[in-house]
């Protein structure tokens, strides 16, 4: 439920209200930080922002005719166009948490998924990879052999890369299928 300590249109956290305009500035910042060319790349993007009440927390929609490319901390090519969904769902994250979801976001700049390119800089540089990561929370692995419906859970680990590793070590006997929730 939204609550009303926050003027109507900003985003209302913890410790914080952020108008669209504060959240933006926010974010560009932490983009041109992310990136190792991002003084350059990021002023030619428009970022435009949305707070909505929708159930997710942040995502970057970016137009869909460029796929977003980056090598190491390096933004090789980028939507020009980006909008920034804000959910107001955020209420219990303090400003600090807020800025290190909008770091993630920047790095879908470059990596539309959390694929192993996207950890491998996650972690060189203090991102986290879900929000659950955030609260330092842990990863869960889950299997289905061919005959299950549904998956069922096996463990949690530390990171993405310790349940894999598990899962790797522990093919033979293990489930057909698996997957990791972070
Ligand atoms: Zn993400």
């Amino acid at each position: 439920m939204k609550k009303t300590g926050c003027p109507p249109s900003s985003l209302e956290l913890k410790d914080e209200c952020l108008t669209p305009g504060q959240i933006k500035g926010m974010f560009i910042k932490e983009a041109k930080r992310t990136w190792s060319n991002g003084e350059t790349i990021v002023p030619q993007v428009s970022v435009d922002v949305s707070l909505e009440d929708c159930k997710k927390y942040l995502a970057l929609v970016r137009d869909a005719d460029t796929r977003p490319r980056a090598i190491g901390d390096t933004l090789i090519r980028t939507p020009r166009e980006t909008t920034l969904r804000v959910c107001h769902n955020l209420q219990g994250i303090g400003k600090k948490g807020f800025r290190q979801l909008l770091r993630h976001e920047t790095l879908h700049m470059g990596y539309p998924k959390h694929d192993k390119d996207f950890r491998r800089i996650a972690h060189r540089k203090g991102i986290p990879v879900s929000l659950n990561d955030l609260r330092g929370g842990k990863v869960e692995l889950r299997g289905k052999r061919k005959e299950d419906r549904f998956y069922s859970h096996i463990g949690y680990f530390n990171s993405f890369e310790e349940a894999e590793d598990h899962a790797r070590r522990n093919k033979k006997g293990f489930p057909y299928k698996w997957e990791i929730r972070h």
